[in-house]
């Protein structure tokens, strides 16, 4: 049986919200997700890239959507090197200054140092109104990576 994981992950990598702030938010989605396996908090030493996993299709520029995947694997590994404590990169087919975290992830992928995990939620969206509930709990605009396993 494989897993579905669905991270929400603060928009600015290197945000951490107070443990109060991120217990708060944890309860709203336990409540909004009542038939999940796992409801909890993560937190990572570093920052870590949260990624769709099989649901991984396509990585493009946010600038002029060119598609960057063979890139994208080199400039990954350059910023894993150094723990991605730098995302700044230079797209290659337009020349703009950008960060790993600010592609185009297809679906949707992120980079942060924590993140709300649900383990088998049990569904497949979260409404905005809801989404808008956890963000004021935690105190920061999050991205919902939905992963499949
Ligand atoms: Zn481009």
């Amino acid at each position: 049986m494989s897993d579905n994981y669905l991270h929400m992950v603060p928009d600015d990598p290197y945000w951490r919200p107070d443990r109060t702030a991120a217990e708060e938010a944890a309860n709203i989605v336990r409540g909004l997700f009542p038939q999940a396996d796992h409801v909890g908090i993560e937190y990572k030493e570093a920052v870590t890239f949260f990624d769709a996993g099989a649901n991984t299709e396509s990585i493009h520029c946010a600038f002029c959507g060119s598609d960057l995947e063979d890139w994208w694997g080199d400039s990954m590994d350059q910023a894993a090197a150094s723990d991605f404590s730098n995302l700044t990169v230079v797209t290659p087919c337009c020349g703009k200054s950008t960060s790993l975290n600010d592609l185009r992830y297809v679906w949707p992928a992120a980079f942060g140092t924590c993140a709300l995990l649900v383990v088998n939620p049990g569904a497949t969206s979260l409404g905005a109104d809801q989404l808008r509930r956890i963000e004021q709990a935690i105190g920061s605009p999050l991205k919902l990576i939905w992963q499949h396993l």
